[in-house]
């Protein structure tokens, strides 16, 4: 029997649940298959960054993670008894300014029911076998776990399946792959010692590092470099208790292994995300060292910045081209995270005395320097990530008020820019800004500055429904009181926090994209330019 699908996931990891979620939400509910059982639970990936926290918030899940999960604010390195360095992680620029440890099976077990709650049913234990991909779409094989096999014609095929990806081998898109050679065990333990569950702890010595960190349940995830490339397969409560006895100072009696698994640090990079109708996001592009904790975060942003996309292509809303803008966008970002992961696991488990002291330097310099701090919470909470030079996204200047946001100290996000939170008010009381911004389509926001005559505010408001042309929201902040009859969607900002955050001082436009970037701004109430932004999109009323 031959199915129908508009959209096939392959694989219900973290990546493809996300994309799920996010096209369900827009009216698009895909098809997701996964070769594993619905009752598989792997704890791998422990730690979800700022930038990936603000995505579950705007699918409704950072409370319930944060819920599930220990909160940390500060990164600690060590060498024997002394401390190299304290990181704060909060000095990222994020209305989550915390990296939370939580294992990966939670994570996927909250995506999973938002997923089943949109109408999302995952086809568990059903595998994709082959491919054959033609110019309006792709028809697969399946195999169920029965033995039962299946056709399934989809107008797209996603390959989240993850490093060993199908989808990738049976569309010939190749990879650049590197063995670093570095061996790790990794393993969930009850740990009776004397530190401090607020943080993570790193222990560097001569022979390789140990990693802590505080799981929930009074558990810890336990990382540790092996001396070789081949870590045993399912370590032990004595691996991990031999490697903190040889590693750290610490009084220690390790116990109750709940999970463990090994690895062995390859890097793999697709040359390419998009192969006509197939796509390729999360682990099935690229994988890399678990070291840096960027591995899901960066698949979840794969399918954060394709799912709205995908969904203004599948309901006709859009050309197909836009699906470029996602290789365009996204590889380079992926390359990046590649490389400073390499450099990353390399760095801290060098064990030659040159590397040593290098690291022990390097740790002990930025631990003293503010402003290096902060860029490495930014950084590690994926706060730089930017798509500055998509040609999706643009400003547009009137010359002679050119100085609109220069002429502040606070410059605002540029197109291409994650947005900034800032609380406004409406008439219920203070409302923050990414919860204004939360309903899935695209938002322009009409920064009023110290207009606030509901004539002129009243006037404004058809013109930027119009140059939207149905593809989201309008808001209007003013800086001065909310007008005295009730119009919708007019927020006040009477501390100017919202227009300082944004570097504005005269009536200016914000255009934020779905996946919260900015898409264009313009220094003036001139709409035209979002109608610009929309028909470069390839996108239809
Ligand atoms: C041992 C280990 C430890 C790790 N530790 C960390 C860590 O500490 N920090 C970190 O950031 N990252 C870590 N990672 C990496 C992290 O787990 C991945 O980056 C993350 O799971 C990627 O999510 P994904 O959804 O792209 O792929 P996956 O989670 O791999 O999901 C892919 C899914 O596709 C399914 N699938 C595969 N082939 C098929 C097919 N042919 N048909 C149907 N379904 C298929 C699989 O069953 C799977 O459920 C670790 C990985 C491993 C293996």
């Amino acid at each position: 029997m031959t199915t129908k699908a508009d959209v096939l996931i392959v694989g219900a990891g973290p990546t493809g649940l996300v994309l799920a979620i996010d096209l369900a939400r827009r009216g698009v509910i895909p098809r997701i298959i996964d070769a594993g059982r619905a009752d598989h639970r792997e704890s791998r990936a422990v730690s979800i960054v700022a930038r990936s926290l603000e995505m579950l918030d705007d699918l409704g899940l950072a409370q319930a993670a944060i819920e599930r999960g220990v909160p940390l604010h500060t990164l600690n390195f060590y060498q024997g008894t002394t401390t190299l360095a304290e990181m704060d992680v909060t000095a990222v620029d994020s209305p989550f300014p915390l990296d939370l440890c939580i294992p990966q099976w939670q994570t996927v077990t909250l995506l999973r029911e938002r997923a089943e709650e949109l109408g999302v049913t995952i086809e568990w234990d059903t595998r994709l076998v082959g491919q054959q991909a033609g110019e309006h779409g792709v028809t697969v094989e399946l195999q169920h776990g029965d033995g039962r096999s299946q056709r399934c014609e989809t107008g797209w095929l996603i390959g989240a399946d993850g490093a060993h990806s199908t989808v990738r081998e049976t569309a010939g898109i190749t990879r650049e792959r590197a063995d670093l050679k570095r061996g790790f065990i990794l393993g969930d333990v009850a740990v009776d010692w004397p530190l401090t569950r607020d943080r993570f702890h790193v222990y560097f010595d001569a022979s390789g590092l140990v990693a802590v960190f505080p799981m929930i349940g009074g558990y810890w995830r336990i990382l540790a470099s092996a001396p070789d490339d081949r870590p045993p397969a399912t370590p032990g409560l004595d691996d991990f208790a031999a490697y903190v006895a040889e590693r750290t100072p610490l009084d220690s009696h390790v116990r109750d292994l709940q999970w463990s698994s090994s690895f062995v640090a390859r890097e793999s990079l697709a040359d390419r995300l998009r192969h006509g109708r197939i796509l390729l996001a999360g682990d099935a592009a690229h994988s890399h060292s678990p070291v840096g904790g960027q591995g899901m975060n960066t698949g979840m942003q794969d399918a954060y910045n394709l799912g709205w996309k995908l969904a203004l292509v599948v309901t006709g809303r859009a050309e197909d081209s836009l699906l470029d803008s996602y290789q365009a966008e996204r590889w380079p970002i992926v390359k990046a995270v590649v490389d400073a992961t390499s450099t990353t696991t390399k760095v801290a488990t060098g064990t030659a005395l040159v590397a040593r002291r290098a690291r022990r330097h390097a740790l002990r310099l930025f631990g003293r320097l503010n402003p290096v701090q902060q860029r490495l919470s930014n950084a590690f909470g994926e706060h730089l990530v930017h798509y500055r030079d998509s040609d999706l996204v643009f400003e547009r200047w009137h010359e002679s008020q050119a100085r609109a946001w220069s002429d502040v100290a606070c410059t605002g996000p540029e197109a291409g820019e994650l947005v900034r939170d800032a609380y406004v008010e409406n008439r219920e009381g203070p409302v923050a800004l990414r919860h204004i911004l939360r309903t899935p389509g695209h938002h322009l926001v009409l920064f009023a500055a110290d207009t606030t005559d509901s004539a002129t505010l009243a006037a404004w408001q058809p013109s930027a429904h119009e140059a939207m042309a149905g593809h989201g929201e309008v808001h209007v902040i003013t800086r001065g009181h909310l007008p005295h009859d009730p119009m919708d969607g007019v927020f006040a900002d009477l501390r100017s926090e919202a227009h300082n955050r944004y570097g504005v001082r005269r009536p200016s436009l914000y255009l934020i994209r779905p996946d919260k970037y900015v898409g264009f701004r313009g220094d003036s109430v001139d709409f035209a330019p979002v109608s610009d932004y929309f028909r470069a999109l390839g996108a239809r009323p």
